[in-house]
């Protein structure tokens, strides 16, 4: 079916409207603000935080002549309404109006990852991007150009709106952007068909909630207050996490296995349930399938079984089952904590079964919560967003983003990957085995070409550098992932110095590189409007207009949504899946990560790798000076026993080690990790870091069982004082 892009939409309109977005048309709400001198007029504008994080707070921003006067999470958005996290409260200083940020096209001038560069117009840098973009795919073909990008914006215009057009005309490599999220999503959905369950705000209806490899204390902090509110009504808060984190400190009860063994404490509750006869009869036989082969293949993860498997008490699995199961209504809570281990797919697999065993989605408040992406997969109109239909099915390879290292570093690829986009992401941080990804950014036979805000990790080892905007300076439109609110970003300033939005340098390097497709001209704001211009339900009484009003708005959804109380499963039969034999592993099953014996030996401990930073997003703001002081040392949490051992004290200065790297850090003796087990932040920049190595200089490639994630928490290390 031809999409709506593709109707001929008249080309001048996109460059007329694209015309007027650059000259900072304004249509926002003029507001005479007490405090402006004469001829000083002030703005007030809603937008919403791009960060890959479930809350997506909308804000207003206040503005008088380029400057903000006025940044703060708006009323209107009450789950997010009241304040803005650590990380971004002070954002315009830290990142818009930063006296580092890049504020021109860079071409190096000096060895790769030297840092070195003198300034160029947006003319030549384009031109030269261009040219040689011509060269390589003229010689090798598109596909030995490989786009990177991923949450470090989440806007959708300037996410991939026009990029995803760029690469996909020029027949580059596809990214395979798994590296957060799809094992979890590929596991729920086997289990339940979709990933909506329980929405954040009902969470105050629960009783019983168990906060699965999860943190919101820290990473979900507008999820919290609704939980203490259903403690006080009398809920039990239950965490299951191997790290002691803040939220599991606020807890009733803290259930602590060993790591990546989510996969048989689940299937050891379900053995329990079925045991003690607890489970919902009526509503598996109705709305279920399954249940023998499922009853079958718990016998074997009995709660001795996975006492030895977990490292927890048998006593507790009995007691954590038998509590969970009588509670009503009761909640799982799951993000993604459990998903970045080889058996990651399969925890989600399992947990997912529980509520349907217990018949928990019955009730208001009761069943799994989890993402909420798919409601705006339905309300908004996604032919705006996605590849016009000329497009729309690339036959290009496609290359797994956890896997960087080894593809830049692989001489048997054909084509070899010899230029690298990198947007929205910053690999040489966030990508496992960081020196492999680090060796391949090295290569002097590598184009690499970065949009970005500052002279990041990798920014180092660009080629070109172009300036990009902050979200105060362009339009977008932002779902969300772990809330039904919806958002609209205006700018609220002109862009400072020579930045651009990503989507403009995709479509000038269009324009440069002589394609006259019109869907590469299709201007923000059209876009954002285009993305709108739905009939769904979901989006009554929500409109361009009433968004730019009043700032983000929740979804029409009906007042008690309930997405499984009579089942209604989006699986093939409608039933939620205790069983699918058309799976590699019918019931899932635990399947460590198998060691070897030498390994083991020289690498004794498991090494976490887990969001405990306050100040940073991943990456995020990492650079910024008052962030970092916030944030202190960068510590290893390191059990009494394991101290003990190798003569290790509170604050000596550690290397941390493996067969691909070194990490230099300070050792914080603590009880937040059990024996056997270390725990590294992630975030810190490795070249702020002594010895310019950070976590994924440890961490492997290794994919999960399903939806090709990152298994970055499968890492044996050993420590030593230095
Ligand atoms: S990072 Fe999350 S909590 Fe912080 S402002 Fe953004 S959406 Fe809100």
């Amino acid at each position: 079916m031809e999409s709506k892009k593709s109707k001929g939409i008249d080309r001048r309109e996109f460059i007329g409207i694209s015309a007027k977005g650059a000259a900072g048309i304004s249509l926002a709400s003029l507001s005479a603000l007490s405090g402006c001198s004469d001829g000083e007029t002030a703005k007030t504008v809603f937008g919403a935080c791009y960060h890959d994080c479930p809350d997506r707070c909308s804000w207003s921003v206040t503005t008088v002549n380029n400057k903000v006067r006025d940044f703060q999470a708006t009323k209107n958005n009450p789950y997010t309404a009241g304040k803005l996290c650590n990380k971004m409260v002070s954002f315009p200083d830290d990142v818009t109006f930063h006296p580092d940020r890049i504020l021109s096209p860079l071409k190096r001038s000096g060895p790769k990852g030297s840092g070195e560069f003198v300034k160029i117009s947006w003319e030549q840098a384009i031109s030269e991007v261009a040219d040689k973009l011509k060269v390589i795919i003229e010689q090798k073909g598109g596909e030995a150009i490989l786009p990177y990008s991923f949450g470090g914006n989440q806007g959708m215009v300037q996410g991939e709106a026009i990029s995803s057009r760029f690469f996909a005309h020029i027949g580059a490599s596809q990214l395979e952007r798994t590296i957060c999220g799809d094992a979890a999503v590929e596991g729920i959905l086997a289990t339940n068909g979709q990933t909506t369950g329980v929405l954040p705000e009902d969470i105050i209806h629960s009783r019983y909630i168990i906060l699965w490899g999860t943190n919101p204390v820290l990473s979900n902090q507008h999820l919290w207050p609704f939980i203490q509110e259903a403690k006080n009504n009398g809920a039990t808060i239950v965490t299951v996490d191997p790290f002691q984190s803040k939220t599991s400190e606020e807890s009733d009860w803290h259930i602590q296995p060993r790591p990546g063994t989510d996969t048989a404490l689940a299937l050891g509750l379900m053995h329990v349930i079925l045991a003690e006869n607890l489970q919902d009869q009526e509503y598996i036989d109705n709305y279920t399938l399954g249940i023998a082969q499922l009853k079958e293949h718990v016998q074997k993860y009995d709660p001795q079984t996975v006492a030895q498997i977990t490292g927890l008490e048998k006593e507790t699995i009995i007691a954590f089952a038998k509590a969970y199961a009588t509670a009503s209504p009761s909640l799982i809570r799951v993000l993604i904590g459990m998903e970045h281990q080889v058996n990651g797919a399969s925890a989600f697999r399992a947990v997912a079964m529980l509520p349907a065993l217990t018949g928990a989605w019955r009730h208001f408040g009761g069943g799994l919560m989890h993402m909420t992406y798919e409601l705006f997969g339905e309300a908004l109109n996604w032919e705006s967003i996605n590849l016009p239909a000329a497009l729309a099915n690339p036959k290009t390879r496609s290359i797994n983003m956890v896997e960087l290292g080894k593809a830049l570093n692989n001489k048997e690829l054909n084509p070899s990957i010899d230029a690298l986009f990198v947007y929205n992401s910053n690999p040489a941080v966030t990508t496992p085995n960081q020196n492999l990804v680090r060796k391949g950014l090295e290569r002097n036979d590598l184009l690499t070409i970065v949009s970005e805000h500052f002279l990041t990790d990798t920014a180092r080892y660009a080629d070109y550098i172009f300036p990009a905007t902050t979200v105060l300076e362009n339009w977008d439109i932002l779902d969300s992932w772990g809330t039904a609110y919806l958002n609209i970003n205006e700018p609220a300033i002109e862009p400072i110095g020579e930045s651009k939005p990503n989507s403009e340098l995709f479509r000038l390097l269009a324009s440069e590189m002589g394609f006259k497709e019109a869907y590469f001209y299709q201007s923000d704001i059209y876009i954002v409007k285009k993305t709108l211009d739905s009939n769904h339900e979901y989006m009554k009484g929500i409109s361009f207009k009433s968004l730019r009003k009043k700032g983000g708005k929740k979804l029409n959804l009906p007042e008690k949504w309930m997405p499984h109380a009579e089942g209604n499963f989006k699986t093939s039969s409608g039933k939620c899946h205790f069983y699918d034999p058309d799976l590699a592993q019918a019931v899932p099953d635990y399947i460590p990560f198998q060691y070897s014996a030498e390994e083991i030996k020289q690498y004794p401990l498991h090494l976490l790798t887990i969001k405990t930073p306050e100040n940073f997003l991943n990456s995020s703001h990492a650079n910024v000076d008052h962030l970092l002081e916030k944030e202190g040392k960068f510590y290893l949490e390191v059990n009494p026993k394991d101290a003990a051992l190798r003569q290790i004290t509170d604050g000596d200065e550690l290397k941390v080690f493996n067969q691909r790297g070194r990490v230099f850090i300070t050792a914080r003796i603590s009880n937040k990790v059990q024996q056997g087990v270390v725990c590294m932040p992630q975030g810190f920049w490795p070249s702020l870091l002594k010895g310019g190595s950070s976590a994924n200089a440890l961490t492997n490639h290794l994919l999960t069982d399903m939806g090709r994630g990152a298994a970055i928490q499968e890492v044996k290390v050993e420590i030593e004082k230095v």
